[in-house]
């Protein structure tokens, strides 16, 4: 026996239900055709378009105007606010039906990504009534402070690292309580995308145990699912946790914000995520339970 040898075990690819196209209002090198090419590449099963739906004004002060982008700054309002153009729903189900007929081969399915729905439920309401979206990711990008809303990268230079950690998951927290229709957390590590590093050290979850058991206790209770997003990518001791806490499910997300990040991590995510028990079933659009 020990002379025959043992297939190699392929690791079966999760759909990635986190991507973002021309149709996201920061994607400006998006592509949702070349993203689904990229898909089909790589060997993925399904997409999730899940395009951006913010409706939180960013006070921006000086020192963040100046980072900005020239196409970000035409959304800086003379009071100082970034306002995100809207989602135009119909324009974007349209493409996506269009690039359904085109790559009949790949499960393509219709999301949204909506950033802090817990600050404006009238308008999240609004925009799920608009169309019955196959995903809906909540997210938090933002900490509320001096009574404006600030996109958590900017906060790093103006108070404490782990204060702005802490107080993003106490938020998101918040979030996962009130009342707002969604499926997925989307990037509970988001902070970490910024994280100086230089001058506060290398991230280590363990700091921030109590705060993120907290924020997955509330997640897996509601019945809800955590997103393996690769960006960062996500630590493999949130994943633990996440089945201490008994959360059930998992979808995965390369966040794509340009078509060559499609599925970006993924093996590494799928390999990680079945070490901790969690299994892809036959829907190929399908999140990954633990079986
Ligand atoms: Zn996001
Ligand atoms: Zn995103």
């Amino acid at each position: 026996m020990s002379n025959i040898p043992t297939p190699q075990a392929t690791i079966r690819l999760p759909a990635d239900s986190h991507v973002h196209t021309e149709w996201s209002w920061d994607t400006a090198v998006g592509s949702m055709e070349h993203s689904c090419l990229r898909a089909l590449e790589v060997g993925l099963p399904s997409i999730s378009f899940t395009e951006h739906s913010d409706f939180t004004p960013w006070s921006i002060n000086e020192r963040v105007y100046a980072r900005l982008g020239e196409q970000y700054r035409a959304m800086v309002s003379a009071e100082g606010l970034l306002l995100p153009p809207g989602l135009d729903v119909e324009g974007y189900v349209a493409a996506v039906e269009h690039c359904r007929e085109r790559f009949p081969d790949l499960v393509i399915t219709c999301g949204v990504e909506i950033g802090e729905p817990h600050w404006h439920p009238e308008k999240v309401d609004a925009l799920l009534r608009a169309y019955p979206f196959d995903r809906v990711i909540a997210s938090s990008h933002s900490v509320k402070r001096h009574g404006g809303y600030h996109m958590v990268g900017d906060l790093f230079t103006e108070m404490p690292p782990d204060d702005v950690v802490r107080e993003y998951l106490a938020d998101v927290h918040k979030m996962i309580e009130a009342d707002t229709r969604f499926e997925i957390l989307g990037h509970i590590d988001y902070p970490v995308r910024d994280w100086p590093a230089d001058t506060a050290g290398p991230y280590y979850p363990a700091r921030f145990r109590d705060e993120y058991m907290n924020v997955l206790g509330a997640l897996a209770a509601s019945g809800r699912v955590l997103e393996v997003n690769t960006t960062v990518p996500l630590h493999p001791q949130i994943v633990a946790w996440w089945c201490d806490a008994g959360g059930q499910a998992l979808s995965f997300g390369s966040d794509a914000h340009a078509p060559e990040r499609v599925g970006a991590g993924f093996t590494q995510a799928a390999a990680m995520a079945e070490s901790h028990g969690f299994r892809g079933g036959d829907d190929p659009a399908g999140l990954w339970t633990r079986r």
